[in-house]
């Protein structure tokens, strides 16, 4: 009741009916006092009125009337308001709108592709910003460092206090609703064993989603056999263990270290089933359960999605906490829906991390018949084309045709100069090999530029040091040595980048902000060029402009002439960063005012804790 309370002060309704709705129901034989149960009953009707008029006025309508608003430089910006306590979750509820497949949206359909089977195409022509999936997972599984922070069935953020499980108390929920769901399912059977599932990750999940269907079931759906893949675009694809059956394996394509390596897996998990006593050794169907396990293992592989949670950036001067693209990893999940969209390097779909669940966002416009495309990790303008292809093969056993392989796209902007023709240069990640675009030469020797290369990273490292401690003294004449050091081997927009980034924090320090901004907005082009102008990157470069102009406005006296432009040119940018923010969150977004910041629960204390594993830094604006 009292975290009920809480919530609904709070204004987050859905989360207080929860609980209020738990109060009602365990405290209803010994209502004794009347008022406790008025003030009860009231709230809970209040939160259902809340919640049918949130339902009404989704946040983006908001959001963009706002931002338009924000053009009239008379109009003074009061953003607090907008912004609510920031989770790891939207507050989309999931659909139902499509007959054929849980979670997408009605606009969309599933179709057949004879070389890339199952995937996902437009009914219509659909407009940027709309939301395209909001499935819940079929399957989850949370880190176990985790399990005190966020909730072991959705994988959301622990509000306030938790709810651990009712036996063993190592795993948490955020509300009874998901304690009694996975204890219903699957948690009831594993939950003396934790320990030793835990660390089990893939086994861990093949095994709850075992368990969760039943060995009757996944018998009967293993003798069934796979249904045809051209068959689904007619079938409905249900949310239950059928559906995940035919999810892909490519048993026969994972290399033998990794297969041997599944099998250990398996081997454990099966151990473990037989103690709890849900399998037995003289069963006949033994081994059958265990070959079934490796499936799942090899299906978790290549269909799960990583369930994970943002960074945060604070702008100061602006009162704004924004989400940053930088993301520390939760878990994972199996949705079935999400399972049939297709990959390609230049998406048109980003997928939009909320705990367990998986929301899908359209980021560009479509027109009817198109494939709705994801990512799977390798992007155009951030990997070189044979990498690309390379990955994907290697990770999902493919051969991307996207529009950006087929025409061989490369991204310019991070190229080497090649030493025998100054053409473009590409590299591996992993420094493995290199190929010229303009000369196809390929493993080009780099002894000379490698030299240089390291003497230019190791003095940017130093800049940066240096502005970290403030040491202003010697700065600028490094950021010059490191910039001609990288002429001599980099293309101009990544010189003129890296000699950007430094000055504007230099003059940030030096209390130019004018100057600041003005090198921020070099930073901004070079920014979109590498990660898409409806990237976070760029929202968040956009605010730091945006933060610059405000701490030069008021630096200045009122009424300068300077500050009319100032203003209009800070609420442009401060209104290009929202816009996009918006896209991507489907209108829920997660600015947050910084006083609201700090009560957020375990937050940062998670960041600091595993801040050092994920390779963090944090952020000093
Ligand atoms: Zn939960
Ligand atoms: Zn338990
Ligand atoms: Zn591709
Ligand atoms: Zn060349």
């Amino acid at each position: 009741m009292r975290r009920g309370k809480l919530f609904f002060l709070c204004e987050e309704y859905q989360d207080a009916l929860h609980d209020l709705n738990d109060s009602i129901r365990y405290q209803h034989q010994d209502w004794r006092d009347k008022s406790y149960a008025k003030e009860l009953i009231e709230m809970r009707n209040q939160c259902i009125k809340q919640i049918e008029e949130a339902k009404k006025l989704r946040p983006a309508n908001k959001l963009f009337n706002y931002s338009k608003e924000l053009v009239n430089s008379n109009f003074q910006p009061n953003f607090e308001h907008l912004f609510s306590r920031p989770k790891n979750y939207v507050d989309v509820p999931f659909l139902t709108e499509n007959e054929l497949l849980p979670g997408a949206s009605a606009k969309i359909e599933m179709a057949f592709d004879p070389e890339k089977g199952r995937i996902m195409k437009s009914k219509t022509n659909i407009r940027k910003g709309t939301l395209i999936l909001a499935e819940k997972a079929f399957a989850s599984w949370l880190q176990p460092s985790l399990y005190a922070y966020y909730c072991y069935n959705c994988i959301k953020q622990i509000p306030f206090r938790s709810f651990p499980c009712r036996r063993c108390v190592r795993v948490n929920y955020c509300n009874s609703h998901c304690e009694e769901e996975a204890w219903n399912s699957y948690h009831s059977v594993e939950c003396d064993y934790m320990d030793a599932f835990k660390n089990n990750s893939y086994g861990h999940l093949a095994a709850q989603i075992l368990i969760a269907a039943g060995v009757e079931t996944v018998f009967e759906v293993a003798k069934e056999g796979k249904i045809d893949a051209h068959e689904w675009p007619e079938r409905k694809l249900e949310a239950n263990y059928k559906s995940f059956y035919s999810l892909v394996s490519h048993e026969d394509k994972f290399a033998v270290e990794h297969s041997i390596m599944f099998g250990c897996g398996v081997c454990v998990i099966v151990h473990l089933l037989e103690k709890i006593n849900f399998l037995q050794k003289n069963d006949p169907n033994y081994y059958l359960i265990a070959g079934i396990l490796l499936k799942h293992i090899f299906q978790i592989n290549l269909n799960c999605f990583l369930v994970r949670d943002r960074r945060y950036k604070k702008y100061e001067a602006l009162n704004i906490l924004a989400h940053t693209s930088e993301t520390h990893r939760l878990g994972m999940a199996v949705v079935l829906s999400g399972s049939m969209f297709g990959h390609s390097c230049d998406y048109n779909t980003d997928c939009v991390d909320n705990g367990a669940s998986l929301v899908m966002v359209l980021q560009r416009d479509v027109e009817a018949n198109e494939e709705i495309t994801i990512s799977y990790s390798p992007h155009y303008k951030q990997m070189c084309f044979r990498e690309r292809q390379s990955t994907l093969m290697r990770n999902y056993f493919f051969t991307c045709r996207c529009v950006a392989c087929e025409n061989g796209w490369e991204n310019k902007q991070f190229a080497l100069r090649c030493p025998q023709c100054d053409g473009s240069v590409y590299w591996f990640s992993d420094n493995s090999s290199n190929y010229c675009v303009d000369c196809e030469r390929i493993d080009i020797d780099f002894k000379r530029f490698a030299k240089i290369e390291s003497k230019a990273e190791k003095l940017y490292e130093s800049v940066d040091q240096m502005l970290k401690e403030k040491k202003l003294k010697n700065v600028k004449s490094v950021i010059e040595k490191y910039t001609r050091l990288y002429s001599k081997t980099r293309r101009d927009d990544f010189v003129a980048f890296y000699y950007a980034l430094c000055l504007c924090r230099y003059y940030q320090l030096k209390k130019k902000y004018k100057r600041a901004y003005r090198y921020a907005r070099l930073c901004l082009a070079f920014e979109k060029a590498l990660f898409g102008e409806q990237s976070l990157e760029v929202a968040n470069s956009l605010l730091r402009m945006a933060h610059y102009l405000k701490l030069e406005r008021n630096s200045r006296p009122l009424k300068a002439v300077l500050d009319f432009e100032c203003k209009r040119e800070l609420n442009e940018t401060r209104r290009e960063a929202i816009d996009i923010l918006v896209t991507f969150k489907h209108g829920t977004l997660r600015l947050v005012n910084e006083s609201e910041a700090n009560f957020l629960p375990h937050f940062e204390k998670i960041i600091y804790k595993h801040g050092a594993k994920y390779g963090f830094t944090l952020y000093d604006v």
